[in-house]
């Protein structure tokens, strides 16, 4: 299964990618995880990238693009990926055909997750993550066992700067002005399902199995 997970910051996407690795063990690709990992461990791509994220602006294409045109090639995408957060823009829409078109892979499905904006909002100002491990929380959804601490080490949890309302909404005028157009980029290869983002996490996911010919 070769799966294309789009929609705005807080559709949810990383968690159904979870959801979706843990039944067929395809790996989940997120360019904002790896983003992350690299901001938190100090590397020369997280100095780069770090204060863009934080400003809620996007990482230069061609940047992201190695980095997805690297991971594609591990061994353990030989029987499918779930790209969750590339591609974000048409130049990256258009490099992952030529890189896919080389490795002799297809997509099978483009799924769309749709949310309104202030449910966005909402999901993503209670949000709160373990600056050391990287596992995410929220405040109301899903809160620790001990408010304010990381359940896997203790370490106390933070607001991501790109988690801030004033950060989300700049995103999500991002998302509107440059991610959103790959929707009609990819009805037109007959690629594009969509699917309502609101409700519960296992109706969605059953939505988007169907959507990817796996109910
Ligand atoms: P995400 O966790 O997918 O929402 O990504 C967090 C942040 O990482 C984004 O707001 C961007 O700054 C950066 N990022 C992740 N994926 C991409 C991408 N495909 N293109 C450009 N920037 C990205």
């Amino acid at each position: 299964m070769n799966l294309i997970l789009l929609g705005p910051p807080n559709a949810g996407k990383g968690t159904q990618a979870k959801k979706l690795y843990a039944d067929f063990k395809i790996p989940q690709i997120s360019t904002g995880d790896i983003l992350r990992k690299a901001v938190r461990e100090g590397t020369e791509l997280g100095k780069l990238a770090g204060p863009l994220m934080a400003a809620g602006a996007y990482v230069p294409d061609e940047i992201v693009i190695g980095i997805v045109e690297e991971r594609l090639k591990e061994p353990d995408c030989a029987n499918g990926f779930i790209l969750d957060g590339f591609p974000r823009t048409t130049p990256q829409a258009e490099a992952l055909e030529r890189m896919l078109s080389k490795l002799g892979k297809k997509l099978d499905a483009v799924v769309s997750l749709e949310v309104p904006h202030e449910k966005l909002i909402e999901r993503g100002s209670g949000r709160r993550s373990c600056p050391t491990c990287g596992s995410v929380y929220h405040v109301y959804q899903s809160p620790p066992k001990k408010a304010g601490f990381c359940d896997k080490d203790g370490t106390g949890l933070v607001q991501r700067e790109d988690d801030k309302a004033e950060v989300i909404e700049k995103r999500l005028k991002k998302y509107d002005a440059e991610t959103a157009p790959l929707k009609h980029f990819y009805a037109q290869r007959g690629l594009l399902k969509s699917i309502d983002g609101v409700g519960s996490p296992e109706g969605i996911y059953e939505e988007i199995k169907k959507a990817a010919g796996r109910a």
